[in-house]
């Protein structure tokens, strides 16, 4: 789960780590408000979306100007003005995709005197299967770039979960970073709260980005991306509760509400499968047969009438899809059950794209001659391999 930049600050606030003063606004006069309670003269307008690269985004209407989703700006007059023209309005960065995010609230900060912008983050490296320090002297820039083109300049240092965080750690990093004298100590101190937040709070990953060293030599946090292991929020009520669902896919919090495991993806083969280890496999087939899957959909063990027609009303939600593939396993659940469900599924939906339906398990004939005499336009399949094949030409016929 992401949570906003205002609300990541809050927390690393909270456990010590240095950010600047700063205030949430939902309108431009909650932002004159707010900038009338920091100290100015300079302020930094911010919008509030969940992706990154606000700072070079562009607005979709003339009218919030185009000098990006944040802005320094002098004096509460232009926190007013630069807040009024953000909010309400789209901002396209390169993470947001061509829609862009509507800006519905923005973050007015004391101005910072930068020195130095680097880079710092937190998270779990699945490689050496353990907690990581990521850091480089090029912040302000997409890591991502930075790994691609100049490797070198991002350095990693693991942490032994026996022992955890210690000052070596620290110095480590703050020598890569190029910091001296004092900024050494205040560095290593900024690194261990943020250890121990991203601890206590079971967080996937901490990202400051720019790292900043102010021109009198403090260290601090001038924007955080802070995402939590969704497996852990059930201990982290306050955390759950940051939760903006404007921010998430319509179609993963509806199928969240259902249990139904469910994961948007770019291509046109809808998938309906139980247990997350045939969902993959079953990706991974569409693939080999030169397909592209539109979503994991993981129905659980437990897959009823209700829990399929849900699954199938979701699949049908994106616009993308061209075909169906239902791949289920009826181990607890029988065969003839599944079936009689995706044939209610199918009429309640009125379903206009081909399905081609591959079970095994329990009473598989029954569920496959059910399936046979419904009327239905469904393709029967006998095993993977001939269900990817049968839907993927299947798709290919219809176009
Ligand atoms: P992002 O573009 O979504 O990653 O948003 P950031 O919070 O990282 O802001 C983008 C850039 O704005 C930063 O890299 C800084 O260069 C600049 N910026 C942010 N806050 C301040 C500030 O207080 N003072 C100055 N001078 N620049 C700032
Ligand atoms: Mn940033």
């Amino acid at each position: 789960m992401n949570i906003h930049e205002y609300q990541a600050k809050e927390i690393l606030r909270k456990y010590g780590v240095t950010v600047p003063n700063g205030k949430v606004a939902y309108t431009a006069q909650e932002a004159i408000e707010a900038a009338q309670a920091l100290a100015g003269p300079v302020y930094v307008v911010k919008s509030q979306i969940h992706a990154g690269g606000r700072g070079k985004g562009t607005f979709m209407q003339a009218s919030a100007g185009d000098k990006g989703g944040v802005r320094v700006v002098k004096g509460i007059d232009d926190v007013g003005t630069n807040a009024g023209q953000m909010l309400g309005a789209t901002l396209v960065t390169h993470q947001t995709g061509p829609d862009g995010k509507e800006v519905k609230r923005v973050y007015i900060e004391e101005g910072c005197d930068i020195a130095r912008e680097l880079y710092l983050s937190i998270l779990v490296d699945r490689a050496c299967s353990r907690i990581i320090f990521m850091a480089s002297t090029e912040g302000g820039m997409d890591i991502e770039e930075v790994a691609a083109h100049t490797p070198e300049k991002i350095i990693t240092v693991d942490i032994d979960p026996a022992s955890g965080f210690s000052g070596f750690h620290g110095r480590k990093l703050a020598f890569a970073l190029g910091l001296e004298g004092k900024q050494v100590s205040k560095a290593v101190q900024f690194m261990t709260a943020m250890y121990k937040c991203f601890l206590e709070t079971d967080a996937a990953m901490v990202e400051i980005n720019p790292l900043v060293v102010t021109g009198e030599g403090d260290i601090i946090a001038l924007d955080c991306k802070m995402n939590f292991d969704d497996n852990a929020l059930f201990r982290h009520p306050e955390i759950e509760e940051l939760r903006d669902e404007d921010e998430e896919n319509p179609a993963e919090l509806e199928a969240a509400k259902h249990s139904l495991n469910y994961i948007k993806l770019d291509g046109k083969i809808g998938c309906m499968v139980n247990g997350a280890g045939l969902a993959m496999a079953t990706m991974d087939i569409i693939k080999l047969y030169g397909g592209e899957p539109a979503n994991f959909l993981d129905v659980g063990g437990g897959a009823t009438k209700e829990r399929v027609t849900t699954a199938f009303k979701l699949i049908l939600s994106d616009p993308n899809v061209e075909g169906i593939l239902v791949n289920i396993f009826g181990g607890i659940m029988r065969c003839d059950v599944i079936a009689e469900g995706v044939i209610a599924a199918a009429r309640e939906v009125s379903l206009n794209v081909p399905l081609v339906v591959r079970l095994e398990g329990t009473n598989v004939d029954l569920g496959k001659k059910i399936l046979s005499e419904s009327g239905l336009p469904i393709v029967s399949a006998d095993n993977l391999a001939d269900a990817a094949e049968k839907v993927v030409k299947a798709v290919k016929e219809a176009a």
